[in-house]
C-alpha cells in the first residue's frame, strides 16, 4: 500500500493499543493506515522524522470553551491546537439552545481541530460570565432536548455548573432539570462544581455512570475531600460506580494540594483536561502538553498521562474507536512531542508552585490527516495574543470574581 504521510523514527505512545516503543505510523487519507516496526520511506508522499520525539495519537481535551466572539469564555480553537496537539475538543456548556446553531455554523464547520459540544442546560449557555442558571425560566428542558436532538451529529450531552455564582438564588433545581434533560436524551452528564452553597453533598446524588464531574480536584469550598485531605466517601462511592472523575484545570479549578491528597489516597484522575478558555490560557493553565507536566510533576507517568488525555476522554464522548488511539482504521490525528528534562516551576491556580522534572512540548499537530501550520512566526510559545475586543471584555474589574470559575 502507498501512503500519504508517514511519521518515521519516533517513539511511540498508544495506550489504546498497549504500544509505548519505537514504531512508524503511516496514513492514508483521513486515517491511520499501519502502525509498524519499520515502513519504508519509499512508500510514503512525504515522511515526517519524528526521531528523538514522543508520538502518541491528537490528544482529546474533555473541558474546553471554543465559542469564540459569541460568549465570554470563547477562545479560537485551531491557533491553540496547532501547538498544543488537541486535535477534539469539547466544548462543554458555551452554547445553549438559543445559540447552539451559531456554534455548528461557526466553529464546529470551519474548524481544522474536530469540535464536539455538551449543551448547556441554560438556554442563553456562556452567553455571560456567570449566572447563566440565575433566571430558572432559561433551564428549559424541552427546548434543550429538541436541540440536542436535532444535533446528535455533535452534541454528545448536557452541561450544567453548580456553583454560587450561577444559580443565583435557584440552588440544585437547574441541576435536577438537567437531570432530566440528560435521562430524556440518554446522553451524559457533566457537571462542575466550584464555590458553595449548594454543598457537594446534594450535587452527587444527581451523577451516574457515565456522567462526569468535572473540577474533581478543586480546592473550593465543593471540593470531594474534607479538611483532613480524605475523600469524601459519598464521592468515593460515586467514582468506584462509575462517574468519569474530569480535571478541568482552568482557572479556578486546580489545586496541587487537592492533587497530592488524591494521589496520596491513589486517587488518579479518569480524565485530564483543560478548561481552556480566555482567563486560563496565558496561564495558570496555559494549555494541555503543560496540564499534563504537572501531573507529572505529582508522580504520574507519561503514559498515564496520555492515556487519561487519549483513551479515557475518547470513551467518555463514546468515541473511543475513532479518537485517542493509533489504531489503523482511527482518524488521523496525531501529536508529536519532546520532554525537555530540567527544573520547571508549575503552579496551581493558587499559585501555589512544584518543581517538575519535565516539561512536556508539542513539536506538531495532525488532524484530518493533514499537519496543523503553527504560529505565523512558526513559534510554540506557551501563550496566544487575545485580540483586542477580548482585551477589552476581561479588563472591566471583574476579572478577580472570576477567577474561582
Ligand atoms: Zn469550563
Amino acid at each position: 500500500m502507498f501512503f500519504d504521510l508517514l511519521i518515521q523514527g519516533g517513539h511511540v505512545i498508544d495506550p489504546a493499543t498497549g504500544r509505548n516503543g519505537r514504531f512508524d505510523v503511516a496514513i492514508r487519507r483521513d486515517r491511520i493506515a499501519a502502525v509498524e516496526p519499520h515502513i519504508p520511506a519509499e512508500s510514503a508522499a512525504h515522511v515526517i522524522n519524528a526521531a528523538g520525539q514522543y508520538v502518541t495519537p491528537g490528544l482529546v481535551d474533555l473541558h474546553t470553551h471554543v465559542y469564540y466572539g459569541s460568549t465570554f469564555w470563547g477562545i479560537q480553537p485551531d491557533p491553540v491546537a496547532a501547538r498544543s496537539g488537541v486535535t477534539t475538543w469539547l466544548d462543554v456548556g458555551s452554547a445553549g439552545a438559543y445559540n447552539l446553531i451559531g456554534m455548528r455554523d461557526h466553529i464546529v464547520r470551519p474548524s481544522h481541530a474536530r469540535i464536539y459540544a455538551l449543551l448547556n442546560i441554560s438556554s442563553i449557555g456562556l452567553t455571560g460570565p456567570t449566572y447563566e442558571l440565575a433566571n430558572i425560566a432559561y433551564s428549559d428542558v424541552d427546548v434543550c432536548v429538541k436541540l440536542a436532538n436535532l444535533n446528535r451529529d455533535f452534541v454528545l450531552g448536557v452541561k450544567v455548573r453548580i456553583d454560587n455564582n450561577t444559580v443565583g438564588a435557584n440552588g440544585i433545581e437547574p441541576l435536577r432539570r438537567a437531570r432530566v434533560a440528560a435521562d430524556r436524551l440518554r446522553l451524559p452528564l457533566m457537571v462542575h462544581v466550584g464555590i458553595g452553597p449548594p454543598a457537594i453533598s446534594e450535587v452527587l446524588p444527581f451523577v451516574r455512570p457515565g456522567d462526569i464531574l468535572t473540577h474533581c480536584f478543586t480546592g473550593h469550598s465543593m471540593k470531594l475531600i474534607d479538611d483532613n485531605g480524605r475523600l469524601l466517601e459519598s464521592a468515593a462511592r460515586a467514582w468506584d460506580s462509575g462517574v468519569i472523575m474530569d480535571i478541568g484545570h482552568g482557572a479556578g479549578s486546580f489545586s496541587f494540594l487537592t492533587a497530592e491528597a488524591m494521589l496520596a489516597a491513589g486517587r488518579k484522575p479518569d480524565v485530564i483536561s483543560s478548561d481552556i478558555h480566555q482567563l486560563s490560557v496565558n496561564g495558570p493553565l496555559f494549555d494541555m502538553p503543560t496540564c499534563l507536566s504537572k501531573f507529572m510533576a505529582l508522580g504520574m507517568s507519561l503514559e498515564d498521562v496520555i492515556y487519561a488525555a487519549t483513551v479515557a476522554p475518547a470513551q467518555a464522548m463514546g468515541l473511543g474507536d475513532e479518537i485517542g488511539t493509533l489504531l489503523p482504521g482511527a482518524f488521523a490525528d496525531v501529536a508529536l512531542f519532546t520532554l525537555a528534562e530540567g527544573r520547571f516551576s508549575l503552579y496551581d491556580v493558587f499559585m501555589n508552585e512544584r518543581v517538575g522534572k519535565h516539561l512536556l512540548r508539542n513539536t506538531l499537530t495532525i488532524a484530518r490527516g493533514r499537519a496543523m501550520p503553527h504560529t505565523p512566526d512558526g513559534s510554540t510559545a506557551p501563550w496566544i495574543e487575545l485580540s483586542e475586543n477580548q482585551r477589552t471584555l476581561i479588563d472591566r474589574g471583574h476579572t478577580p470574581d472570576l477567577l474561582a470559575r
